[in-house]
């Protein structure tokens, strides 16, 4: 695919395709039956794509349910929609009448939390929302073993609460058969097990499409939706949501023993001719994607692998392009994420997972929702 003819004032621009992630959004639904809720995870700027165009799209999907990290991330997605919004960093200490005033739900982690939720519900007078979240084994957030004892023995800890959903968070459904997968399953179904009539909820991207018996009554897909592949030993199912491209600055031919880039790192054994792409680290180009003795990572110039040379800066990186046919020209685009690579590919590249490439595409890409 060659690259669009987008404003070239441009230096590096992103396509974010709204109807892949609308379509990722309903494989998930399909999957799951209408038994079952399909909430979507939008921390992190819709992880990196943009909150308020991802939420718009998913909105005219009828998502029914939104979680984000933070509490500020629910104040501003509560500007834009009138569904419910968790929390699953917590209730934060002080601050529980911004919750109560913008409708936002905790999601509970501690009965430290719930006392202080269960409190501001009797000062307020009425039911307050809330999901508790019990730890079955990633010791990151929730309930532990002594606080859920507590719980099982005197259930008044959660009056004046309407419960949303109880819920847990797989350590590692990315890896396929893992054992911690089902015993996450059988001690959450244990731990819930007092409170048959409080909705469940397990399963983030990878888990839904392990096992059916993961879904319960709400999975909370986050990855999948922006096109992250939820299953690394297999295939994609997954639409490709984002295509990155970046402006060719300048072309030139060096000779054999020459340098590129700081640390003059890498060495030409020949005569080669180098291209200067316009993006970089401070675009979230990671500098891990430097080139070294053991690997380097590639950009695509219409279909064409052209391995990137010595460090990843700031604003650019050096590709060499000596076994081109044709010879790019100053201005015109090479594919970082497209058809020829994805964000999975480029993480491999980087020693990191797709996750991180996608929180941190730069603010400086030129964004075109499509
Ligand atoms: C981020 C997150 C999710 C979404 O996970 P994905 O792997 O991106 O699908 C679900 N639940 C919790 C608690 C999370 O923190």
């Amino acid at each position: 695919m060659s690259a669009p003819s987008f404003d070239k004032k441009a230096s590096s621009w992103l396509e974010i395709d709204l109807s892949a992630l609308a379509a990722n959004y309903n494989l998930f639904k399909d999957r799951t039956g209408s038994a079952c809720e399909t909430a979507a995870v939008i921390k992190a700027d819709g992880y990196g794509l943009g909150v308020d165009k991802v939420l718009a799209t998913l909105e005219n999907q009828n998502c029914p349910f939104y979680y984000v990290a933070t509490l500020e991330e629910a104040l501003h997605v509560r500007s834009l929609t009138k569904k419910p919004v968790a929390v699953f960093g917590g209730l934060y200490p002080e601050c529980e009448d911004a919750y109560i005033h913008e409708n936002i739900i905790p999601v509970l982690n501690s009965l430290e939390q719930t006392k202080r939720w269960q409190a501001a519900a009797a000062n307020h007078d009425i039911p307050l929302p809330a999901i508790i979240h019990f730890d079955t084994g990633m010791n990151r957030l929730g309930l532990d073993e002594k606080e859920t004892k507590k719980l099982h023995e005197d259930s008044s800890i959660l009056d004046g609460l309407n419960i949303f959903y109880m819920l847990t968070h797989f350590a590692c459904s990315d890896e396929k058969d893992h054992p911690m997968n089902d015993g996450q399953l059988e001690k959450f179904l244990q731990v819930t097990s007092p409170f048959s009539n409080i909705k469940k909820s397990l399963a983030n991207s990878s888990g839904i499409l392990r096992k059916d018996e993961y879904h319960l009554d709400q999975v909370r897909p986050g990855i999948g939706l922006y096109g992250g592949n939820p299953l690394p030993e297999a295939k994609n199912p997954m639409a490709a949501v984002v295509r990155l491209f970046g402006r060719i600055l300048q072309v030139r031919t060096v000779n054999q023993s020459c340098t590129a880039g700081y640390g003059a790192t890498y060495r030409f054994d020949k005569e080669s001719r180098l291209a200067t792409v316009a993006l970089g680290y401070a675009d979230g180009f990671l500098r891990s994607l430097s080139s070294n003795d053991n690997r380097c990572a590639h950009v695509y110039y219409q279909g064409t692998a052209c391995p990137i040379i010595g460090r990843v800066s700031m604003d650019a990186i050096i590709i060499d392009i000596s076994h081109l046919d044709k010879m790019p020209h100053e201005g015109e685009a090479v594919e970082i994420l497209g058809p020829h690579q994805s964000v999975d590919d480029l993480a491999v590249a980087a020693g990191t997972i797709g996750y991180e490439i996608l929180t941190d595409l730069g603010q400086r890409y030129r964004r075109y929702y499509i």
